[in-house]
């Protein structure tokens, strides 16, 4: 028996590891860097209580009918150190000051990313930002219940299979329990992340979104004691390779999460393009945030930081603003030279692959800096 069939059939939200009464079930590396539960079928007494509590395995046909709203905080600071418009942290600190705890994914000593809870506003540092790299979730839907159970309360950030999966484990939807999740276009291996990293040398300082040149143009900061590396998404190796879709997970190109509908309260995204959706914003490249209320909960918990001041929002036609998103319902399509990449990933030197994975001709140079000034040209004639 076993809790997946496939490998396209696994999210990794370790929810079976954690329900199983004989603690029979493990998290294994894969040899592309993802984990996949293993049975120890000596100990298992066929319960089945892995496969019930499987997102994946799980059918529901929840459709959800958002309220739509595009928002960013008023803090600048925030904003900006934010990935689009900052109202993770805005909803997070909001829970912290009513006592709750919060779960989001942050980095280990090693900057490998891993799921962290606390109820310090401090956390909030290293919560923030998106890392595009699977989160590990080791024990933490186990210690969301304990918290739960002494009538604590929780708020939960991740990706929409993790929500999934959480509530899955929880049986249920505990009133304390308030979850957000994004549109996700999926999660890169964290076995390509650990080898990019390495090669960076001694790492102090990880920044996937940073806004340097721009939140269009974001760019990834390592500041490690070799340096001070910025490059944006149209020339970082790793970030290439993520919006391309060859390092992704084998179950987000043909996500069931998508299928199904978010079940979480509150969805973030980035809102790239206004599309005609309101004329009370006008993009300055600071970051703006799409943000779907999923559920009464969710609309409360953003009327109540509207009426605080803390965020700027406004709601928009909620066709307008799902159509705008294609990643909300759509899987990224597969990448047919993902295969020779885990193959060559396996045996050569990553710093080969590197030099020779995306070759860019002086003319393809030219034209991604030609398009890169131009849209600074575009921002800066709108700001002023
Ligand atoms: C892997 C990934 C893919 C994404 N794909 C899209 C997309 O296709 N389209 C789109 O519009 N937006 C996408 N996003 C969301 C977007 O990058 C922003 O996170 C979102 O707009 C919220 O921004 P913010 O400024 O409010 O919050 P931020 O400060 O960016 O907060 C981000 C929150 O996400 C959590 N988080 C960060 N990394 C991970 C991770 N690896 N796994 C689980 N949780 C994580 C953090 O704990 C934090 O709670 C993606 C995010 C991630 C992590
Ligand atoms: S069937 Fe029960 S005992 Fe066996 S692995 Fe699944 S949860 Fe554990
Ligand atoms: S519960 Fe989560 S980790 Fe376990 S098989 Fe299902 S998706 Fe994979
Ligand atoms: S694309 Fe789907 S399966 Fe992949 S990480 Fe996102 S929610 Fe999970």
């Amino acid at each position: 028996m076993s809790v997946y069939e496939e490998k396209n059939k696994c999210c990794g939200c370790s929810a079976c590891v954690m329900i199983c009464p004989k603690q029979c079930i493990s998290m294994q590396l894969d040899d592309e860097g993802f984990l996949y539960p293993l049975i120890d079928k000596s100990l298992c007494v066929n319960c089945l209580l892995c496969q019930k509590v499987c997102p994946v395995l799980k059918k529901r046909d929840k459709k959800n009918n958002p309220n739509c709203y595009i928002a960013f905080s008023r803090n600048k600071n925030i904003r900006k150190k934010s990935s689009s418009g900052g109202l993770f942290t805005e909803l997070a600190k909001q829970q912290i000051e009513k006592g709750a705890y919060v779960y989001g994914a942050g980095f280990d000593e090693n900057f490998e990313v891993i799921h962290k809870g606390g109820s310090s506003v401090e956390l909030l540092e290293e919560l923030r930002g998106s890392k595009y790299v699977q989160s590990r979730m080791d024990d933490k839907y186990q210690e969301i219940k304990e918290i739960l159970d002494k009538g604590g309360s929780v708020y939960f950030s991740g990706a929409p299979c993790q929500v999934s999966g959480l509530y899955s484990y929880l049986r249920g939807r505990p009133e304390k329990l308030i979850t957000q999740d994004f549109i996700c276009h999926g999660v890169p291996s964290p076995l390509v992340w650990k080898k990019y990293l390495a090669t960076f040398g001694n790492v102090k300082k990880v920044e996937f979104r940073n806004k340097k040149y721009g939140w269009h143009y974001f760019a990834l900061h390592i500041e490690s004691d070799k340096k001070n590396y910025y490059k944006r998404l149209d020339e970082d190796f790793y970030l290439k390779l993520f919006l391309d879709n060859t390092t992704l997970r084998p179950i987000c190109y043909d996500c069931p999460i998508k299928k199904q509908g978010s079940m979480a309260d509150i969805t973030l995204a980035d809102c790239w393009s206004l599309n005609h959706m309101t004329d009370r914003v006008t993009d300055t490249d600071k970051g703006l945030s799409l943000v779907l209320a999923n559920t009464l909960c969710g609309e409360k918990c953003l009327e109540e930081l509207e009426k605080r001041g803390d965020v700027f929002k406004t709601k928009v036609d909620s066709q307008k603003a799902v159509s705008s998103q294609l990643a909300l319902k759509k899987s990224a399509s597969y990448n047919s030279k993902r295969n020779l990449f885990f193959d060559r990933l396996k045996n050569e030197e990553f710093s080969t692959l590197m030099n020779e994975w995306f070759r860019v001709s002086l003319k393809e140079k030219f034209r991604i800096k030609y398009v890169y000034i131009k849209t600074k040209i575009r921002f800066a004639l709108k700001v002023k």
